[in-house]
């Protein structure tokens, strides 16, 4: 499978901007979750507050991870169900809620596909249609139940991959043990999931660059912001080929196949770090026209950037201002 190493292009072009002056600073990097993260921090006690921060992605990834031994997730879809930590139970209750929210693009429960496909293999593979059509009868947000501590699966052979908001969680706890630590500024970039806290050290915005769908060397547009997270989803993160086709690894969950909305890439702007990237996926899955009532729907406010099959890209009207796109062809959605 190849697995296009995470993007450092944000972090190296936001670092360069950053200029340190006489400020304190400390960078950690690491590889947690399947992909290299880097932590950089500014001010006083940078460093181990950057070191705390790790440690805490480190115990959410041993947490939350499908195939770490000893994970609750593991635990739970080996034993079709049963007790969880009460932080994992939160979070699982959180993803189903965000789900339904979603209208079921965003969905937890399609381990058993995913497995079928063999995406958490190093030998993914077009799976035999009845056994994809099997594994579709053991997914659905609406047979998982969580109760207290206790997580229970309606079906036989269901499963839970939280794959698509654990790293957007984490960066968002990785953000809260570095404010608690007294940080008021710092990077979290966990691959695609790019984690501000408050301004950079001489007060101006973070300059986040959203990878280009179609060039990995390049990025696409680049998002001013402070003290929020950054979310990005796009199948050309991790796929592999048969046959002459690309199929990724972001699954629709009505077809069981690699999603093929028309949306190559969606990135989503909030301060609320599990939705940010819970509808980051479910963007990229439900397309545009889908994406767009959404958003205007909903009762919490976020914003997004969708990159569509030609090149051109949308931007939500709250970050429209502090989108830069040069040459390319932005459309503003308005409420
Ligand atoms: P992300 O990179 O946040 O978009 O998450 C993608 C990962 O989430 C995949 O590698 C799968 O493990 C899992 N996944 C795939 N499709 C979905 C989906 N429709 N809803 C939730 N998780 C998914
Ligand atoms: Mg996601």
């Amino acid at each position: 499978m190849k697995r296009i190493a995470v993007l450092l292009l944000a972090a190296a072009l936001m670092l360069s901007a950053a200029g340190c002056g006489r400020e304190k600073s400390a960078s950690v990097q690491f590889f947690s979750m399947d992909t290299i993260m880097e932590i950089t921090v500014y001010g006083k006690g940078a460093q181990k507050a950057a070191d705390a921060a790790r440690a805490e992605i480190e115990s959410l990834d041993a947490m939350f991870s499908v195939s770490g031994t000893g994970s609750d997730i593991r635990k739970v879809n080996e034993s079709g169900g049963g007790a969880v930590s009460e932080e994992c139970a939160l979070l699982v209750s959180r993803a189903l809620e965000l789900g339904a929210d979603t209208g079921g693009a965003f969905d937890i429960t399609l381990l058993p596909v995913i497995d079928a496909w063999g995406f958490h293999t190093d030998d993914p593979a077009v799976p035999d249609p009845a056994a994809l059509a099997d594994a579709m009868t053991r997914t659905g947000i609406g047979a998982v139940t969580v109760s207290g501590d206790m997580i229970t699966f309606a079906k036989d052979g269901m499963g839970i991959d939280m794959g698509a908001v654990a790293k957007g969680y984490a960066a968002g706890k990785a953000a809260e043990t570095l404010k608690k630590a007294g940080i008021t500024s710092a990077l979290i970039t966990l691959g695609g999931n790019v984690r501000t806290v408050g301004a950079k050290p001489d007060g101006s915005r973070w300059r986040v660059a959203v990878q280009s769908p179609f060039d990995g060397d390049d990025y696409i547009c680049v998002v001013s912001v402070e003290d929020c997270a950054v979310v990005t989803s796009g199948g050309y993160q991790r796929y592999f080929e048969q046959d002459g086709n690309t199929y990724h690894h972001i699954i629709d969950p009505e077809t069981g196949y690699p999603a093929d909305s028309g949306v190559v890439s969606a990135t989503i702007v909030c301060g609320d770090d599990a939705l940010a990237d819970a509808f980051s996926t479910a963007v990229y899955v439900m397309g545009a026209e889908r994406a767009q009532r959404l958003w205007r729907e909903y009762d919490r406010s976020f914003d997004m950037i969708i990159v569509l099959r030609d090149g051109s890209v949308l931007v939500t009207e709250g970050i429209m201002p502090f989108v830069e796109a040069p040459g390319v062809a932005v459309t503003e959605i308005k409420r």
